[in-house]
């Protein structure tokens, strides 16, 4: 684990989430490589190694021995005579395929009408020649990977197939062996399309990334490729146009549709000074922009690389899956041997090794991952992976940080309150001082107060936060403590009205004497209370606020919102208390503004960062990133993984309900070869159209 590298690359050809699983073994098998993940939704690998250097080309053989590609990066840049050839050779391969297709249907058609009588006795006059055309042309890609594979002692799905269109050959049914390869290659489209429109999600996210930038280059406005700018560059935005950047805004004023990261579709305004990020687009307005993150460094770089791996961090479910299919395709081969053994019926035996052998039982999951993580980054919702659903759905434990998480994060100064021998102006200035360097959100609105007040804050010689209790700093030669206010220090009769007001309360020290104390309080964000009681519909019993405020503050605040509570508390007690309820059993999701709180997010069973676009933090250290401000996406977060768990366990049921009755069928010889062939093709269907209702989410 010391020391290891990363590396990305593209695989083309991946048709099914069992394809997945060969590239990976491929790619592991390469000398130096530790491990890979394969996305099947983004078409790449990654790949983990730990030697100095990887060789690409030892990579993209081990891949094209396995029957997929690792395209070269300079492919599609220039015309070669070498390319030109590969494209006629893909073209006759493609016209070849044309044909067996057309002709598979041909014949099924024909198949179907002597069945209802349409035909005498049609098939019996097709030359076995026409047969053995059709299931070249039609099979011939098939055919390549099932030997490429055997000849490395792997079996695939296809390869029962194949053996079944083998044995109907061999009994003299070309008509049948002709139908099945066509079935097959029927099979793979659709599952080919299923992939894509799985895909379709991410790739939405994706089209939505920019590629050009209009930069200011000696005065001249040039519009460059996103690769040639630098941080150097000062970017132009006009209205309408995607910032390519996340930046700071030089000059100008503009509404934003932020929607690309957020899925909020309210614009904001900004002017000089703020932040912007890259795939955003300013209306009404032009901006120039300081460069500041270019690429996959942006915030929409990262939700799109995300997204793209939340696929590999595969679910239990995925798992067991692809351990069951490990077995499935023995247990084909078992009951088409006895199903021989016993009925001596080649026929019924063609329709076993056809019938059951589809990618169905890979794709169940893995579909349906996919569609919903696509959907729900689309509105603002990022959820990290596979196994962060399934988590969530059987997530019994919620657990909410105050500060920043269920309050807005801006908390205003409501009264100072000076000891005798000090004034408000004195404990302001130097509690705002003294705070001048702390990110915490008391401490901004600490010296939004000053500002109002015109104060001219003091630079601090010193400064050292205490995460959780307050901060520390030398201000003109004093040491001045501002922070939470110990449970034997009482102030002034006023300070205690304030407290049962509902503020929290902050004392300022000077060189160890308390100056003064700060009444702040915050706004519950006005969502909550809806969003919590959404969460207790969906079945987490057990909701509790954890805080590091005072016991007076978090008691009233929890009393209206009708949760329990825990006060007073260090970023390492919140740790404490999501391992005692592990060690009970329970499955912890927690919530917080991902500061603070980091350590305790990462201990939960899933961490939720409550965070705007861009707060780095809040998106690399959580399982799950709202990126919009809104509570309503946390019972957005159960809601979809419940709805997503269910349809995985409806598309493995139905999967297995429909292989088991073909396979019965087939085997007692109720089902024809050639119905097999074509059943056999449908499951994928079903799967695709049962995880499409992923894609349209109602809530959000
Ligand atoms: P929460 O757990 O509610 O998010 P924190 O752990 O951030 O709250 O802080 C707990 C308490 O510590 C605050 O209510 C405040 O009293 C005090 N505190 C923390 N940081 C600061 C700071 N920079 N300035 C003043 N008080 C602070
Ligand atoms: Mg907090």
């Amino acid at each position: 684990m010391n020391d290891q590298r990363k590396m990305e690359v593209p695989v083309r050809g991946m048709d099914c989430a069992e394809c997945a699983s060969h590239v990976r073994k491929a790619i592991s098998g390469v000398d130096g490589v530790d491990d890979a993940d394969v996305l099947l939704g983004a078409e790449k690998a990654v790949i983990r190694f730990s030697v100095e250097t990887l060789d690409v080309s030892h990579i993209r053989k081990a891949v094209a021995d396995a029957g997929y590609e690792v395209p070269h990066e300079n492919e599609g840049a220039g015309d070669t005579d070498n390319s030109a050839q590969s494209r006629g050779a893909k073209l006759t391969r493609q016209a070849l395929s044309l044909f067996g297709v057309v002709f598979g249907a041909v014949l099924f058609i024909v198949v179907v009408g002597e069945w209802l009588g349409l035909f005498d006795a049609v098939t019996r006059h097709i030359p076995w020649y026409i047969a053995l055309a059709v299931l070249l042309a039609g099979g011939y890609p098939i055919f390549r990977n099932v030997i490429t594979a055997a000849l490395r002692g792997r079996v695939l799905a296809h390869t029962l197939m194949t053996v079944g269109a083998v044995a109907a050959m061999v009994a003299g049914e070309w008509v049948t062996a002709a139908i099945v390869v066509f079935f097959m290659r029927l099979g793979d489209y659709a599952e080919q399309f299923t992939a894509e429109k799985a895909r379709g999600a991410l790739h939405n996210l994706e089209s939505m990334a920019p590629r050009q930038a209009r930069v200011e280059r000696d005065g001249e406005e040039e519009v460059v490729d996103l690769d040639a700018l630098t941080l150097e560059d000062t970017v132009v935005v006009r209205p309408g146009e995607r910032i390519p950047v996340d930046g700071t805004v030089i000059a100008g004023h503009a509404t934003i549709d932020q929607s690309a990261i957020t899925g909020e579709s309210m614009p904001v305004d900004v002017g000089t000074g703020a932040s912007v990020y890259a795939a955003t687009i300013p209306q009404l307005g032009s901006l120039r922009i300081r460069t500041e993150r270019i690429g996959s460094d942006t915030t929409f770089g990262k939700v799109i690389r995300m997204v793209e791996e939340a696929e590999a961090n595969q679910s239990d479910v995925q798992r067991v899956a692809d351990k069951f299919s490990g077995y499935y395709l023995p247990v084909v081969a078992a009951i088409a041997a006895a199903t021989f053994i016993f009925s001596g019926d080649a026929l019924a035996t063609v329709a076993v090794l056809v019938v059951a052998c589809s990618c169905a039982f890979a794709l169940a999951t893995p579909i349906a991952v996919l569609a919903s993580v696509g959907a729900a980054a689309g509105h603002g919702l990022l959820i990290k992976g596979g196994k962060y659903l399934e988590t969530l759905d059987r997530a019994d434990v919620l657990l909410v940080d105050k500060t920043g998480t269920l309050t807005i994060g801006s908390p205003r100064v409501r009264e100072v309150v000076p000891t005798e021998d000090s004034d408000e102006r004195e404990v302001l200035n130097l509690a705002a001082s003294a705070e001048r360097y702390s990110e915490h959100p008391i401490a901004e609105g600490l010296r939004t107060a000053a500002a109002e007040q015109d104060l001219s804050l003091e630079r601090p010689e010193e400064f050292e936060s205490v995460p959780g209790v307050g901060i520390r700093a030398v201000v003109n030669g004093k040491n001045i403590e501002v922070g939470k206010s110990g449970p034997d220090l009482r102030g002034p009769q006023r300070v205690e009205e304030l407290k049962a007001d509902g503020a929290t309360i902050i004392v300022v020290t000077k060189d160890g004497t308390p100056i003064g104390f700060i009444a702040v309080s915050d706004q519950v964000r006005e969502e909550v209370p809806q969003a919590l009681s959404a969460v207790r519909d969906l079945g987490i019993d057990s909701v509790e606020l954890l805080t590091g405020d005072a016991e007076d503050t978090a008691a009233r605040l929890s009393a209206t919102l009708g949760v329990r509570h825990r006060a007073e508390l260090l970023p390492e007690d919140k740790i404490r208390i999501v391992q005692e309820y592990q060690e009970k059993g329970h499955i912890v999701v927690m919530v917080g503004d991902g500061v603070n709180d980091a350590p305790a997010l990462a201990q939960a069973d899933v961490g939720m960062a409550m965070g705007a676009a861009g707060t780095d933090v809040a998106v690399e250290a959580a399982d799950v990133a709202l990126l919009r401000d809104d509570w309503m996406l946390v019972p957005d977060a159960f809601s979809v993984a419940k709805r997503t768990l269910r349809v995985v366990r409806g598309n493995i049921g139905f999967t297995a309900a429909y292989n088991l009755a073909g396979l019965s069928l087939a085997a007692f010889g109720i089902l024809p070869p050639i119905l097999a062939a074509a059943a056999q093709s449908l499951p994928d269907l079903g799967i695709l159209a049962n995880s499409s209702r992923l894609l349209r989410q109602k809530s959000y």
